[in-house]
Order: structure tokens, then C-alpha cells, then sequence
């Protein structure tokens, strides 16, 4: 059996008729001979609707009932889209995280991936039909439904190709893959031909949302190519995976971030708290941290001797080793003058650059146009 694994984030199955062009899609590579098993994001801007949901009946959600209902936006997809497949003949099932053998940690609303037993996925497979699987959620130990992360489909499409064997991994979206900077701020961005997986993770880890971070961090660590392509378009997309390297700097900024200045007591206790509230530390200087909290969802937990110095914001720079690239980090700097600069740092693959929010996309411009 050979097996792709494509994966259709929320814009490309925003509305009925993008179901439709989906399954048309989908049966096109059917007919090309090969098994697909297809994992799909919530319709549009379904989560955030959920969301906005749970924040007007409680201030501070309970993250097991969050998980409950995130991940109702993708079971919607799934079988609509089974259903746009039976429509045009073409046999196909849907399954939820939890029918697909996806084990995570107990983590609710930021959940990591600890097994995969895709037997129910091989079974639908064997048979001749498309397997559609919502992504985005998987089930606990204690059979707890859970959710990975926003972004997080993403992660379910790279685990299933790992644990299938997959041929590839397709991840579609409305743009044609990795570019140089996010297209819509950067307007002489470039599309990358590929990059490595470390390369991809450093951008994503930068917040550049094209590729969530654990997909990237679970292919690295499993050997998993990946393509990032356009759903409903002509282009050829970017290859992330061995033997792709940059072939630029990429730039990317994060805005989802907070500063938090430890304090000088129960340190441990305050990083715990935050990443029990589904914070993940960025970058660490001395005694600040830098914190996503695209995943806390109830804002930051009571610190024992910390202090939430509030939202803040990072450029970054990629490309294999630049952060030894004196000459490279001191050219940007450069070009960042006369934006306030609050915090710089430069390691591995990457150069930071922390600065106001709303100075955010003119440093994100200038340090593309630096390089
Ligand atoms: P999906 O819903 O399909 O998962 P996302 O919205 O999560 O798609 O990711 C695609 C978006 O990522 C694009 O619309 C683009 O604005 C943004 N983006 C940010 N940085 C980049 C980049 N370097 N290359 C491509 N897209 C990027
Ligand atoms: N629907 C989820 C989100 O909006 C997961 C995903 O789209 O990957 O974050
Ligand atoms: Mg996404």
C-alpha cells in the first residue's frame, strides 16, 4: 500500500463548495494510484468561534472542557467531507484523534503525541476507501479526548505519515508553501524551493504559522518529509526535509508572546504554573522569559514571586548557523535602527530581536529587505 498523508488546514475547507474542491482533490490523487488519508483542520475560523464561546459562559475555562469542545470543529469537517467524497462516488470514512490511535499526554489544550496505533486508519485503507481523520486531537491514557496546540492539525497529518510509512506528507494551505517572511506582510517575499527541518523549526518556533512547531519537531526527530503547497493552486510548493537547505535568510515575527521577570524566590514553582497553563517558554536571558501563550487561553497563571511584564514581541532571522554569523547579526542590527530594541540574541540557526508589538511587521520588512 502506498500511502499519502495530505492535510487541509481551515481556509482550504472554510465553506461547502472548498469541501467539495477538497474531495475533488483528494480523489485526483486517488486515481494516481496511491491510498490517501487526508486530516483536516476546523472550517474556517470555526475554533475561534468556539473560543469566543467558552470565554462568554467563563472567564478562565476548564481545559478538559475546552478539549471537549475544540474538538468538535474538526469532527464537523471530517464528515462533511466524507460525505462530499461518498457524493462523487468515491468510498471514504471518517475517524475522530481517538479512532486513529493518536495517545497523547494528559497536557488538555497543548498535548503532545506519546504513541500511534493506526490499525483502525489501515483497516478503512485496506479497504479501498480515503480515510478523513479530524485533526488537531487525540486521547489520553485515561481516555481523556485532549487537543495538540493551536496549529496543531498540522501535527496530526506528520504523526499519521510517520506511523503509516507514508510516501510523503502534504501539508495544504492558502499559501504555496515556505516563503522567505509571511507573504502578507512582507510583499517582495520569496518563496522558498526548501528548507531543512531544522531551518523549518527555527521558523516556526519564531512564529512564522505557515508549519506548527511540534509537526516540525516530530518529523525531525522521525525522518518525516514534508511538502507545504497551496490547496487551490498551480504551484510546486516548498520541500522542508534532508537535503534542502535555505537558500536565504528567512525572517519571521511573533506577536503571541509575554515577558515574565522571575523572581527571585520559587523560580521552579512560577516556570511550572506556566507551563501548567500551556505557556511554552521561547527564549530565556538571565532572569527573563520570553513565553507563547497561544495556548494558555485563560491568560497567565498566579505567580508565587514572578512578574508578567505583559505582551511583547520578536523578529527572528533563520538559516542554518546564522546565529554564528557575527557579520550577518551585526548588518541587521543596522537595519533595525531607530526601532527600540528591548533584547537581542543570537544561537544555532537563529537571530532575535525583541521589540514593541506595533513595531513588529516594520522590523519584520526591513530585516527581510537587510537581507
Ligand atoms: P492553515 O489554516 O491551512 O493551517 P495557517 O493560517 O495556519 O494555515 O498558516 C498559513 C498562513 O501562515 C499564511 O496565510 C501566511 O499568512 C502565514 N505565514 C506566516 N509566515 C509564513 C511564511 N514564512 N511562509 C508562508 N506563510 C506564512
Ligand atoms: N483548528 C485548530 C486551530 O485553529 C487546529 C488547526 O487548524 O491546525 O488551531
Ligand atoms: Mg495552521
Amino acid at each position: 500500500m502506498r500511502i499519502v498523508v495530505q492535510k487541509y488546514g481551515g481556509s482550504s475547507v472554510a465553506d461547502l463548495d472548498r469541501i467539495r474542491a477538497v474531495a475533488a482533490r483528494i480523489a485526483a490523487t486517488r486515481d494516481s494510484g496511491r491510498s490517501v488519508v487526508a486530516v483536516v483542520s476546523a472550517m474556517g475560523n470555526t475554533t475561534n468561534e468556539l473560543l469566543s464561546l467558552a470565554h462568554a459562559v467563563s472567564a478562565k475555562p476548564d481545559r478538559r472542557e475546552l478539549d471537549m469542545l475544540l474538538s468538535v470543529g474538526e469532527r464537523i469537517t471530517m464528515a462533511l467531507l466524507a460525505l462530499a467524497l461518498r457524493e462523487r462516488g468515491v468510498p471514504a470514512v471518517s475517524l475522530t484523534g481517538s479512532q486513529s490511535g493518536i495517545i497523547t499526554d494528559e497536557a488538555h489544550a497543548d498535548a503532545r503525541v506519546v504513541e500511534v496505533r493506526p490499525s483502525r486508519i489501515l483497516q478503512v485503507v485496506a479497504a479501498g476507501q480515503v480515510a478523513i481523520i479530524a485533526g488537531f486531537q487525540g486521547v489520553s491514557r485515561d481516555r481523556e479526548v485532549t487537543t495538540l496546540g493551536r496549529g496543531g492539525s498540522d501535527t496530526t497529518a506528520v504523526v499519521l505519515a510517520a506511523a503509516l510509512a507514508a510516501d510523503w506528507c502534504e501539508i495544504c494551505s492558502d499559501v504555496d508553501g515556505v516563503w522567505s517572511a509571511d507573504p502578507r506582510v512582507v510583499g517582495e517575499a520569496e518563496k522558498l524551493e526548501g528548507l531543512s527541518l531544522g531551518e523549518a523549526l527555527a521558523l516556526a518556533r519564531g512564529g512564522a504559522k505557515v508549519l506548527y512547531e511540534d509537526a516540525v519537531r516530530y518529523a525531525r526527530d522521525h525522518g518525516v518529509a514534508i511538502t507545504a503547497s497551496a490547496t487551490f493552486g498551480p504551484g510546486a510548493g516548498s520541500r522542508i526535509g534532508a537535503g534542502a537547505a535555505l537558500g536565504r535568510v528567512a525572517v519571521t515575527g511573533d506577536t503571541g508572546l509575554r515577558r515574565v521577570r522571575l523572581g527571585d524566590r520559587a523560580r521552579q514553582a512560577d516556570v511550572a504554573a506556566l507551563t501548567a497553563a500551556g505557556g511554552r517558554v521561547r527564549r530565556s536571558v538571565g532572569t527573563t522569559l520570553y513565553v507563547d501563550v497561544r495556548n494558555a487561553h485563560g491568560g497567565m497563571p498566579p505567580f508565587e514571586a514572578s512578574t508578567d511584564e505583559g505582551p511583547t514581541s520578536m523578529v527572528s532571522a533563520v538559516r542554518s548557523a546564522l546565529g554564528e554569523d557575527a557579520v550577518a547579526t551585526a548588518s541587521a542590527t543596522v537595519a533595525l535602527h531607530g526601532i527600540a530594541i528591548r533584547a537581542s540574541g543570537a544561537e544555532g540557526d537563529v537571530a532575535w530581536w525583541e521589540v514593541a508589538p506595533e513595531d513588529l511587521d516594520e522590523a519584520v520588512r526591513r530585516l527581510h529587505a537587510a537581507f
